[in-house]
């Protein structure tokens, strides 16, 4: 089989990172499977026909297991080699610790982190008979802080991180390599009230991030497509902080 009938399977690839990410992908001449809910291709106005091309939409809730494993066997059924998966897809709920519900919580762990073991599972095989391949998880320098109101969220990010770090040494033998990429405020639809010029967590960024305003899509999608250039070729169980330096600033 040709070398252009491999792809990159990245979840949540209808807008904000995840579009930015399989775009960078594409415009690297690569294939990218672009899994969501809705099956839509990436949200980027005006890319030119020759990358959006290498997109192919497919429907798949990253908190159905058997549906990600449906959705790869069928790329595979359709002559694709599966090369490399990022796992982007995820939600932002916040509220009070003392009061959020066991379905907040759930949502949230399901959607950022058990969802995560699943596309890898479904990926492995995959990823085995193409002789290995690369796997980025897109975690949240909220990974490593408490944050008020995020309980879920900065748990359900922290174990991203762990799942990085267990699934690169047991898979490391099968050449399956995973990186944990980790942003800080990037603005997309999953914030974009709260980060709009003027509003009080954009004023109190302003003030955070270290040289510079929040980071955008892009940023995150250069970085993910580098893993999947030599750039990447001896990384593996590392978290990848993403934020302007705002997780190390004091
Ligand atoms: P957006 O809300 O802009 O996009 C989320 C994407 O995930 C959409 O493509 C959505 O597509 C998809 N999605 C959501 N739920 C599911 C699901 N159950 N199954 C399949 N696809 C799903 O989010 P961002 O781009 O901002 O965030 C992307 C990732 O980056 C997340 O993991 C987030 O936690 C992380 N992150 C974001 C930061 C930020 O500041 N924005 C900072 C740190 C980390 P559809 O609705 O069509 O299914």
């Amino acid at each position: 089989m040709s070398e252009q009938r491999e792809c990159i399977v990245v979840t949540g690839a209808s807008r904000g990172i995840g579009a930015a990410i399989a775009l960078a992908l594409a415009q690297q001449g690569r294939h990218v499977a672009c899994f969501s809910r809705s099956g839509a291709l990436p949200a980027c106005p005006g890319v030119p026909a020759e990358v959006s091309a290498r997109w192919i939409g497919a429907k798949a809730d990253v908190t159905d297991p058997a549906a990600l494993a449906a959705a790869m066997r069928k790329l595979a059924d359709e002559g694709w080699r599966i090369k490399g998966l990022v796992n982007n897809a995820g939600v932002h709920l916040d509220g009070p610790s003392a009061e959020i519900s066991l379905e907040h919580w759930q949502e949230v762990m399901d959607t950022n982190a058990t969802s995560v073991v699943s596309a890898c599972q479904a990926a492995y095989p995959h990823l085995v008979a193409t002789g290995g391949g690369m796997i980025v998880n897109i975690g949240s320098f909220f990974d490593k802080l408490g944050v008020k109101r995020n309980l879920a969220y900065c748990a359900s990010k922290a174990a991203v991180g762990a799942i990085t770090r267990c699934l690169a040494v047991e898979w490391a033998g099968k050449g399956i390599r995973v990186m944990d990429v980790a942003p800080g405020y990037i603005v997309t639809d999953l914030n974009a009230d709260a980060m709009a010029a003027g509003g009080p967590l954009r004023a109190y960024l302003d003030k955070r991030i270290p040289g510079r305003e929040p980071g955008t899509a892009a940023d995150v999608g250069a970085l993910v497509a580098s893993l999947f250039t030599p750039a990447g070729g001896f990384l593996t169980g590392e978290t990848i902080y993403i934020d302007g330096g705002q997780g190390i600033a004091h």
